[in-house]
Order: C-alpha cells, then sequence, then structure tokens
C-alpha cells in the first residue's frame, strides 16, 4: 500500500442518483421540468456527433426552443481547448447561465458535459482544473444519458481532457465531477456499431482487472470489480453480444466498473493507452484495446482471457501501429506513458522507472 496515492482518496466517491431501465430516457422531460422555473430558463444539450442527422435514434428529446444543443465531435479525445471553445461560443450568445447540461453519447461527450458544467461556473480555463480537488465551486446541474457502454465515465469523478500544449490527459478529479442524474437506458446503445461496442465495453473490463491486480485496495472496488468483470465475461463469451440482456448487462458492468475506478487506481494499461490517444491520437477504449495486446508480462491471464474474447468476437483490431515512427514521437510515448504516476505506483510499486526504462516502453509500444 503506497501512502502518497492512498491520501489522493478522501472519501468514497457518491453514487449519482440514477434510473436504470430500458425506456427510462422519457423521463428527462420530468427531471429538466423541474429545473425550468421560468419561461427563458434554458438547457445545453451536448450530443454526440453520431447522432447529428439521426436524432430520431434518441426518440423525442424534450427540447424547448430557447435550449442550445451542440454536437460533440467525437472523432478525437476532448482537449482543455474544445472545453474553452465552448464556453467561448456560450458566453458570445449569451448562453452561459443554463440551468442543466446534459450530456448524451459516449465517454468523450460525457466528460465534455461535465467539465464544461464545472467550467461555466468557475472562472479561468479548462486546464486549471486538470489535476485533483482543485474544482471549488459546484458546477450547473448536470444530467449524464451514456449510449455505448464501458468507459464508466457515467460514474466517475473525472472528465479526461488533454492539454495540447504538454500533451497531459488528465482530467478534473473532483466531487463536483460527479453527475447530479443519470439515465441508464439499455435501450440506447442498440444501433453501436460491433467494434466500438467491444472496444468501449473493454473498457470496463480493464479497469477492474487493473484494480484487481494493483497494491491500492478497498473492499468497495473490489466487489464492484470482480461483479464488473463477471457481467463482461458474461457478455462476450456470449453469441450475441448485443441482445437487450446483455445490452442490458454491459451497461450495468460500466456503472460498477466507474464506481469501481472512483475508489481506486487503475494499472499498466491506462498509461500506455494515453500514450497512444496524447500522440498519435487513438481513441481511448480502442488504445486500451491495442495496448492490451503487449501486455502478457503484466497481466498473463487477463491477456489470455482478452484474446479469447476478442477472437470470439471477431472484432478488429489495428497492429504495428507504432511501427516507423520517428525518435521524436518515441520520446513523446514515452513521456506522455510515464507521467501517470499514480497507476504505475498502484501497478507496479514506487520504482516503476527501473522497470519501464525508455528502452522498455519503447519495446511495448512496438509490440503493439
Ligand atoms: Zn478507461
Amino acid at each position: 500500500m503506497t501512502k502518497t496515492i492512498d491520501k489522493i482518496i478522501k472519501d468514497v466517491q457518491e453514487i449519482p442518483p440514477y434510473l436504470f431501465e430500458a425506456g427510462s430516457l422519457r423521463s428527462l422531460g420530468a427531471i429538466l421540468l423541474q429545473k425550468r422555473v421560468t419561461d427563458s430558463d434554458y438547457a445545453l444539450f451536448l450530443i454526440d456527433h453520431y447522432f447529428q442527422g439521426h436524432l430520431d435514434k434518441l426518440g423525442s428529446l424534450p427540447v424547448c426552443k430557447q435550449d442550445w444543443i451542440h454536437f460533440v465531435d467525437t472523432k478525437s479525445e476532448p482537449t482543455t481547448d474544445d472545453i474553452n471553445i465552448l464556453r467561448d461560443r456560450l458566453l458570445e450568445c449569451d448562453k452561459e447561465s443554463p440551468v442543466a447540461v446534459i450530456g448524451i453519447g459516449g465517454g468523450a461527450t460525457m466528460d465534455v458535459a461535465k467539465a464544461l458544467s464545472n467550467l461555466l461556473t468557475n472562472k479561468g480555463n479548462a486546464e486549471d482544473y486538470q489535476g485533483w480537488d482543485l474544482v471549488k465551486i459546484p458546477g450547473v446541474f448536470k444530467v449524464g444519458i451514456p449510449t455505448v457502454s464501458g468507459t464508466g465515465a457515467e460514474a466517475s469523478r473525472t472528465c479526461v481532457m488533454i492539454n495540447p500544449r504538454n500533451a497531459v490527459k488528465l482530467g478534473m478529479n473532483s466531487e463536483h465531477t460527479v453527475f447530479d442524474q443519470l439515465i441508464l437506458d439499455p435501450d440506447l446503445t442498440r444501433t453501436v456499431p460491433s467494434n466500438q461496442y467491444f472496444y468501449s465495453g473493454m473498457d470496463s473490463y480493464i479497469h477492474c482487472m487493473e484494480i484487481l491486480n494493483g497494491s491500492h485496495r478497498s473492499l468497495l472496488a473490489d466487489e464492484l470489480s470482480v461483479q464488473t468483470m463477471k457481467l463482461c465475461r458474461e457478455v462476450f463469451f456470449d453469441d450475441d453480444m448485443k441482445s437487450s440482456s446483455n445490452r442490458e448487462k454491459l451497461m450495468m458492468a460500466s456503472f460498477l466498473g466507474g464506481l469501481a475506478v472512483a475508489n481506486s487506481y487503475v494499472g499498466v494499461v491506462h498509461p500506455f493507452s494515453a500514450g497512444l490517444s496524447a500522440v498519435l491520437g487513438v481513441h481511448h477504449c480502442m488504445a486500451n484495446c491495442i495496448t492490451m495486446t503487449a501486455m502478457e508480462e503484466f497481466y498473463p491471464k487477463e491477456f489470455e482471457e482478452f484474446i479469447s474474447m476478442i477472437e470470439r468476437q471477431k472484432t478488429d483490431l489495428p497492429q504495428g501501429l507504432c511501427n516507423n515512427l520517428d525518435q521524436n514521437q518515441y520520446e513523446s510515448l514515452y513521456q506522455a506513458t510515464i507521467v501517470h504516476e499514480k497507476p504505475l505506483t498502484n501497478a507496479l510499486g514506487s520504482d516503476f522507472r527501473n522497470i519501464l526504462t525508455k528502452e522498455k516502453v519503447k519495446e511495448l509500444f512496438l509490440h503493439m
């Protein structure tokens, strides 16, 4: 058990109020009605760009004429600049005081909604709050509605962003980054493309296997992790991973896994995955899966299980992504990986730099 990381988690993460039921999106109107006191009160809808032109996939959203809808481009991971630019646009059109911010989409959209909600009530820029407990004022009332399962962003107390100036990928880790209301509606994951469904779902599995192999342990995070991994196995060893009962299971796994990771730390996979995202722009969940292919020596059992599941689901995964990079890129990959001290300490102990030397890190990236 390491004291440095011990001190970070002061309180057990609060569980956001949630609805969990197929069709529960229909309750959003009633939730917003409680916030809309005057006729001019408006809400901000941040919706994954996947739904642009296909809003019908979400059924009828309770959008009023004064509300503001923004489609979040999730092709790449959110940056601190993205959040600052969104805030500036809202200031320009006098929409900086909404009664609610609603995030509808995958992990990236959840994170943008949380970050924007916090930035609207706290001064400065998004990068000023990357770290632990730097957000001092509660954000705007925020509602999270995931449309893909796995990242656990709906349950976490952080919102991951990349600062393009120093390539650091870090969230606003704070009690104010927890959603005020969640709507978990498994009907919403019906149209997720199969590859993405697998990559995202594996994020839950990977969070929890990293927790269970780490040194920073709590009974709460352990039990949540065991249950999450059990659900993931049921889904990904099944013939139809997207059946309605499996979509329900995976949504629950995502939520439980998110709570587990909020009360613990990840391990070796996430720092390498963050390197791939920060330097090569690979999406988080796919980057995790790519990283898993080089993790046999750190997580032999889970490596084997991961390979069985990906084969079972016939999921495609890019290979050889880090071959033929130049020296600067390898250096950036190393820096963007090794900077994640807390998870690496959790997994390998405080002398992790002696295990993950520059040469070793490069070798592992070449293996992906
Ligand atoms: Zn993750």
